[in-house]
């Protein structure tokens, strides 16, 4: 998956120097794995793009045929969604929703909200009840559970159950639900639970993950008499950028949520991926703009840096590349640098040690001038990162 796709290729060597940085998007490339995610899933399972893995509207209307709907995160990208995808179905979640952020989600008709607290709950009622008394709005009550014990037995993942500001604790639960089962806030819809407890776990995992939530949410549901709808169980899917090859294993997820439904009939199960749909659709290519020895190490500093692609820096990997050669005869009046070592760490532009793209990688002989292309830049990339910083001009965006 770290090689760039043909329509990638070609546009890296074919953008003027002055081009680059740029990111580079397949959206051939998303709608078909995006297709293949979805065909993996049966049909009781809904699909809902985490659009903060990358909100870029192109990416939101590539996803459009093969999801069933948007999970939004703030009031930004609330009005960002809904108008880049519009009639689309909205999931508000976050933590932390203002007043008016819940009014114009209201407005907008978002169908489903994420609610992290019994105070958000109230708020969400009485507000609900003032812009749309009409309607009853459907609540999933969002919960950090503890699952570690139940399903998790041996993992030394960090999973829910720890503090975070993120959901309800489960030991509020009861006085969370009674209001919303006596009658006394009537404008919302209890539908479900909603969970989304841990990132970077493969099939298997997910799959226990997904099993305990909706488990616990069953016990919940027949504990306080009410019928549960729908369990969210989250995103989260692995992206491996040590081994990008490694993806993660949709079939076999998918054949495990399937025995999931078979044992609930009735019950909506919902999944919000963001990284694994959209990672590997993204390029970041650049150009190399010197190469020189320190102390018995080689660089090679790109035009850019990690303020566009700050997902090397905030993770601390090494984001997979590939090196195009510059076309020939090389245009400048003086020579070019060259590698004399077999491995080259890649830096950027900014003016602190932290700006590395990737560490020893074995690119032998590589020029100043040569193109490099980083590859798994689709998802948290350019919309993580620090662009202001050191006021380099910003990269173009291409979408193929
Ligand atoms: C970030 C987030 C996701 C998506 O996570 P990925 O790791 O990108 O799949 C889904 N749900 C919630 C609530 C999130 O905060």
């Amino acid at each position: 998956m770290t090689a760039p796709t043909p329509a990638v290729r070609d546009r890296a060597l074919g953008l003027a120097t002055e081009e680059l940085p740029a990111y580079l998007y397949d959206l051939s490339a998303l709608d078909a794995h995006a297709a293949a995610v979805r065909a993996a899933l049966p049909r009781q399972v809904e699909v809902y793009y985490a659009a903060k893995a990358n909100p870029e509207p192109e990416i939101l209307t590539a996803l459009g045929p093969h999801v069933d709907g948007y999970d939004v995160s703030s009031g930004g990208e609330l009005a960002h969604v809904a108008k880049a995808v519009a009639g689309r179905p909205l999931a508000f979640g976050g933590p932390g929703k203002t007043p008016d952020e819940i009014a114009a989600a209201l407005e907008i008709g978002v169908d489903r909200f994420h609610v992290e607290s019994g105070y958000e709950l109230r708020m969400l009622a009485s507000i609900a009840a003032r812009v749309v008394p009409q309607t009853r709005v459907g609540v999933l009550l969002r919960f950090n559970l503890d699952l570690n014990a139940a399903s998790l037995a041996g993992s030394s993942l960090a999973m829910g159950g720890r503090p975070t500001p993120f959901g309800l604790d489960p030991a509020d639960a009861d006085s969370v639900i009674a209001p919303l089962t006596d009658g006394s806030l009537p404008q919302l819809h209890l539908l479900g639970v909603h969970a989304h407890l841990a990132s970077g776990l493969d099939a298997p995992r997910q799959l226990a993950v997904a099993e305990s939530i909706v488990t616990w949410s069953q016990e919940l549901a027949r504990r306080h008499g009410f019928g549960l709808a729908e369990v969210n169980v989250g995103g989260g899917m692995s992206v491996d950028y040590a081994d990008p090859d490694a993806l993660f294993d949709w079939a076999a997820y998918g054949t495990g949520l399937a025995r999931l439904c078979e044992a609930h009939p009735g019950l909506t199960l919902r999944i919000e991926p963001g990284r694994a749909l959209t990672a590997y659709c993204g390029w970041y290519a650049t150009e190399v703009l010197d190469v020189k020895e320190s102390h018995g190490e080689e660089f090679a500093v790109v035009r850019g840096g990690t303020h566009h692609l700050r997902t090397p820096a905030a993770k601390g990997h090494d984001q997979p590349c590939t090196v195009l050669p510059a076309r020939e005869p090389w245009p400048r009046p003086w020579p070019r640098s060259e590698a004399r070592r077999d491995r080259v760490t890649f830096a950027g532009q900014l003016c602190t040690p932290k700006d590395v793209l990737a560490r020893q990688v074995p690119v032998a002989g590589l020029r100043a001038g040569d193109r490099v292309v980083f590859a798994m830049a689709g998802a948290y990339a350019w919309n993580i990162s620090h662009h202001d910083f050191l006021m380099h001009p910003r990269p173009g965006f291409h979408f193929l």
